[in-house]
C-alpha cells in the first residue's frame, strides 16, 4: 500500500508523494473526460453520466491551472505514455494498482461526505470538490453529500442583526436563528453545491431534511448530562433511507441541507430543526450502513494536545479525548458522530483536511483494497 504524508505543515503545497498521487488522480479525470466508458470497463464499474466537464467559472480555471502547474513538473502531458515515461518507471503501475483496488472495493458502495462550512469558503476548492463528486459518480460510487454552511450563516446573522451562541460545538438555535440557517442552507448553499456538481458533469439533487420526511428529529439537549437547552437543535431519529436509495439507484447524488422536521405523527412534527451537519452526516451514514463517511473540514484532522495529527482513533479513544479537552468545540460533534456511524457498521469515518485540493478524491482513491489508507493526511476513526 502507498504511504501518504500529512498536510499538517503545509496544506496547499502538496508533498511529492501526494503530488504524484494527485498527478494520477488528474490522469484518471482526464481518462474520464476522454472515455468514461473505457475507464469504467477497465475498473469494472458502470459509467452512467456524461464525460467530465470542468465547472466553467473563472475560479475553476485558476485552480485547475494551479493544479496542472503542479503536475507538469513531472509530466508534460496527461497521456498514459507521458506518465509511464517519468523517472520512476514503477510509478504508473504502483499507483494504477492501488487506485484500481480502491475503486473496485468501493464501486457500487455508498459513501457519505460531510462538506464542512469552513472548508467550503474558497470558490476554487468548492469547484474541485464538485469535480471530485462527479468523478466518483463516474467510477460507480454512490455518493451522498451533507453540507454545513457555518460561515455563510454567520454572515447572514450579522447582516440581519441576530446574535447566536455556541454550546459544545452546537449552535444554540432560537426560532430566529433557525429561520436564518434554513434560508441560507436550503436556499443558496444547497443549490450552489448541487448545481456545481451538475456543471462538473455529475448528477445531483438538492434537498433539505424537511423534504419527504428525510430527516425526522427530536429536540437535542446539550451538556454532559443533557440538561442544556439548545433551542430548536435537532437530534436525527429517522432517516428516509428509501428516498436516498431511490435517488442513488437513479444515478443522482442527494445533496442534503441539515434542516429537519419533527418526527411524523409527533406533537413537534411541524417544528423546523437546525441540525449540526456532522450529526446529520454521521446519522445518515449510519442508517445507510454506508461503506465510508468523510468529514471534510478546515484542519488537518484530529490533533493531540501538542497539535500533532492523530491519524487513527478507535471509538474508545474518543470519549477520553473529549473529557480531557483535547477535542473541543466543532470537533466534538464530528468525532462523536463519526463514532456513532462506525458503531452502526460504517467501516471507516475519515476526518480530512478539506483545504487540500481534491481532498475527497485523494482520500477515496488512496485507500487500496481495504480503503483505510488516508490519502491526504487526516484521521480515521474505526471500531
Ligand atoms: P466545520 O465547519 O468543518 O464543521 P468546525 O469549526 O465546526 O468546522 O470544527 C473544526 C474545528 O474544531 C477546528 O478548526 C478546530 O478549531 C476545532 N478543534 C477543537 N479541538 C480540535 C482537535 N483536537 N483537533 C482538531 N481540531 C479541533
Ligand atoms: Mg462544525
Amino acid at each position: 500500500m502507498l504511504q501518504f504524508t500529512s498536510h499538517l505543515h503545509c496544506h496547499c503545497i502538496l508533498s511529492s508523494t501526494s503530488n504524484q498521487h494527485l498527478l494520477f488522480i488528474l490522469f484518471i479525470m482526464k481518462l474520464l473526460s476522454a472515455s468514461s466508458l473505457a475507464i469504467a470497463a477497465a475498473f469494472g464499474t458502470v459509467a452512467t453520466t456524461n464525460g467530465f466537464v470542468a465547472v466553467p467559472s473563472s475560479s475553476s480555471t485558476s485552480s485547475r491551472h494551479h493544479l496542472s502547474t503542479t503536475v507538469t513538473s513531472s509530466s508534460s502531458s496527461s497521456s498514459s505514455s507521458s506518465l509511464a515515461s517519468t523517472n520512476d518507471n514503477s510509478f504508473f503501475a504502483d499507483h494504477a494498482i492501488s487506485i484500481a483496488s480502491s475503486i473496485s472495493s468501493l464501486s457500487g458502495q455508498t459513501v457519505v461526505v460531510k462538506y464542512g462550512g469552513n472548508a467550503m469558503t474558497s470558490p476554487e476548492l468548492a469547484s474541485l470538490f464538485c469535480q471530485d463528486i462527479a468523478t466518483l459518480q463516474k467510477l460507480g460510487l454512490r455518493i451522498v453529500v451533507v453540507h454545513g454552511g457555518g460561515p455563510m450563516i454567520n454572515a447572514m446573522l450579522d447582516k440581519v442583526g441576530v446574535v447566536s451562541t455556541w454550546e459544545g460545538g452546537m449552535r444554540v438555535s432560537t426560532p430566529e436563528v433557525v429561520d436564518v440557517a434554513a434560508m441560507v442552507l436550503c436556499g443558496s448553499v444547497n443549490k450552489d453545491i448541487s448545481s456545481g456538481i451538475v456543471q462538473a458533469g455529475g448528477r445531483a439533487l438538492g434537498l433539505s431534511g424537511r423534504d419527504d420526511g428525510l430527516l425526522q428529529c427530536t429536540k437535542l439537549f446539550g451538556g454532559d448530562d443533557g440538561t442544556i437547552d439548545l433551542g430548536n437543535v435537532g437530534q436525527v431519529q429517522i432517516v428516509n433511507t428509501q428516498l436516498i436509495h431511490e435517488l442513488l439507484d437513479a444515478g443522482i447524488s442527494p445533496v442534503i441541507a441539515p434542516i429537519g422536521m419533527g418526527c411524523k405523527g409527533s406533537s413537534d412534527e411541524s417544528v423546523v430543526y437546525n441540525i449540526n451537519a456532522d450529526v446529520a452526516a454521521g446519522r445518515i451514514a449510519g442508517e445507510l450502513r454506508a461503506a465510508r463517511v468523510l468529514f471534510l473540514t478546515d484542519i488537518a484532522g484530529v490533533l493531540d494536545k501538542e497539535k500533532k495529527l492523530m491519524d487513527r482513533l478507535s471509538v474508545e479513544d474518543v470519549d477520553a479525548l473529549i473529557k480531557d479537552e483535547t477535542i473541543t468545540g466543532g470537533m466534538i460533534p464530528k468525532v462523536t458522530y463519526a463514532t456513532d456511524a462506525v458503531k452502526l457498521g460504517v467501516k471507516g469515518a475519515f476526518i480530512t483536511d478539506g483545504r487540500v485540493p481534491h481532498a475527497l478524491l485523494n482520500e477515496i482513491l488512496a485507500g487500496g483494497d481495504d480503503g483505510m489508507g488516508s490519502g491526504g493526511g487526516g484521521t480515521v476513526v474505526t471500531l
